[in-house]
């Protein structure tokens, strides 16, 4: 397996132009930077190539978020997270496709283009960070940041046998972070190695004065012997059931006690996270009116015309929909109903993990019920793909880290677990990742480009 070191690419315009030579049948970018060039500071990640989710800042490139709203919309700035990655020498290499402002479990929900799964390019590459998951699938990047409000950086990772690491809330900085639901959402990593997930968290973590959210990271042990596995009917395909169970058993075969439990806020938790997220992306995108910045209607005739058109003709129906329901749920008289119900089911949510925490020193659990469906799959339409977030959102509302590993692959496609731990337990994820890594190896996607 290539390490981070393979990528280091003095003549980076050569490799770019055999990366977007291989980019052509998957479509993981929608921007390239055709100014990048070779860095001269020392370290790890010196003229390493990395891809951004496009709703992650970069300056003097596109920040479309996948949506015609910003279709033209250049950003002025860096992401805090990309700003620690350049000063580290790592050189962003574009811009990758996503569901529209990160609403969605396909990435099939951009308005700006389509992202084959590298291992079949008939199916979804997952969502909604799923350029970023196809570009490290298919080796034109060995890192690439992207965005979890509910499993976008683990459901993708999962699709793509890559790993996807959804960071503590708040250790990672959402400076120049394009809001979709603050709460809930951090800024994260997709690698193709436990190692270079570790070292690009290393660099990007850190409280941040421009993000009142963000913390320092005090790190907690880094040991972990017991892992708490999910008993009963869940609900998954037999491929991800199968792989499910080879990952445990190759924790016993290390000498690791699995325990089963049960963690029945999960079936609540969807439900109070589209809640949430509903009603904070209704808030965060009340910006977009077509006034200040984004998408402007031609044909309007006064500023409230200016503004309905704007939305109407900037924003996809997912969007539209969320913003409906959004708003209904923070209607005067409505919140208690929702948004402050939900919010007890939060903190329901946070105590059950709290609870297994004191038994177990990781759970392990699927990022997604099943593997990388076919675009247009009708069995699992929007409201199919909000319900197979059941394994996700959860720890989004918790805030708690959660990685998603590649453990097999069952009929050429491949599957992930999450490995979720307490706050701040990202290194104790990262060694069981390592373990696992031993005993159950992740294979290379087919024709991943060989090149450096
Ligand atoms: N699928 C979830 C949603 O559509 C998660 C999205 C995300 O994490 N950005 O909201």
């Amino acid at each position: 397996m290539k390490k981070i070191k393979d990528y280091q690419s003095k003549d980076v315009q050569s490799y770019l132009s055999q990366v977007k030579d291989n980019d052509k049948d998957i479509g993981a970018f929608l921007e390239f930077n055709d100014s990048a060039e070779a860095s001269d500071i020392e370290g790890t990640l010196s003229s390493v190539p990395f891809g951004v989710k496009d709703n992650i800042a970069v300056e003097g490139m596109h920040l479309t978020c996948g949506s015609k709203m910003l279709e033209n919309f250049v950003s002025p700035y860096d992401a805090t997270a990309v700003k620690k990655l350049k000063e580290a020498g790592a050189i962003c290499l574009g811009k990758t496709n996503l569901d529209e402002f990160g609403m969605g479990s396909s990435t099939d929900n951009s308005a700006l283009g389509v992202t084959n799964n590298p291992w079949d390019t008939s199916r979804v590459c997952g969502g909604s960070s799923g350029g970023s998951a196809a570009a490290v699938a298919a080796g034109m990047v060995p890192f690439a940041l992207g965005t979890d409000t509910g499993g976008s950086i683990r459901q993708p990772a999962s699709f793509c046998g890559v790993y996807g690491l959804k960071p503590t809330y708040g250790v990672v900085s959402r400076f120049g972070l394009v809001a979709y639901a603050s709460s809930l959402e951090v800024c994260g990593i997709l690698a193709d190695s436990v190692d270079t997930t570790r070292t690009v968290f290393e660099t990007i973590k850190g409280k941040d004065v421009n993000d009142q959210t963000s913390i320092d990271h005090i790190p907690a042990s880094p040991e972990a012997k017991t892992i708490a596995v999910l008993s009963g009917d869940l609900g998954l395909s037999p491929e991800v059931e199968a792989a499910y169970k080879k990952a445990a058993e190759a924790y016993k075969e290390k000498g690791f006690s699995i325990i089963e439990t049960t963690l029945p806020m999960l079936d609540y938790g969807i439900a109070a996270y589209y809640t949430i997220a509903m009603g904070e992306a209704s808030a965060n995108l009340a910006r977009y009116n077509g006034v200040r910045y984004g998408h402007r209607s031609k044909d309007a005739s006064n500023f409230e015309d200016l503004v309905q058109k704007s939305r109407d003709e900037g924003f996809g129906d997912e969007v539209k929909l969320r913003i409906l329901l959004g708003t209904y749920v923070l209607r005067s008289g409505f919140q208690d109903q929702y948004y402050t119900r939900a919010q007890k089911i939060r903190t329901a949510v946070r105590n059950e993990f709290d609870s297994v925490f004191e038994k177990a020193d990781l759970i392990m659990l699927p990022a997604f019920p099943t593997q990388a469906f076919v675009h247009g799959d009708s069995s699992l339409d929007q409201f199919q793909q909000k319900l197979a977030d059941k394994f996700t959102v959860a720890a989004n509302l918790a805030g708690v880290p959660s990685m998603s590993v590649p453990v097999s692959v069952e009929n050429g496609l491949p599957v992930g677990m999450q490995l979720m731990g307490p706050v701040f337990s990202e290194e104790r994820i990262f060694r069981a990742a390592e373990v696992l890594a031993e005993v159950l190896p992740p294979a290379a996607c087919p024709g991943k480009m060989e090149v450096c």
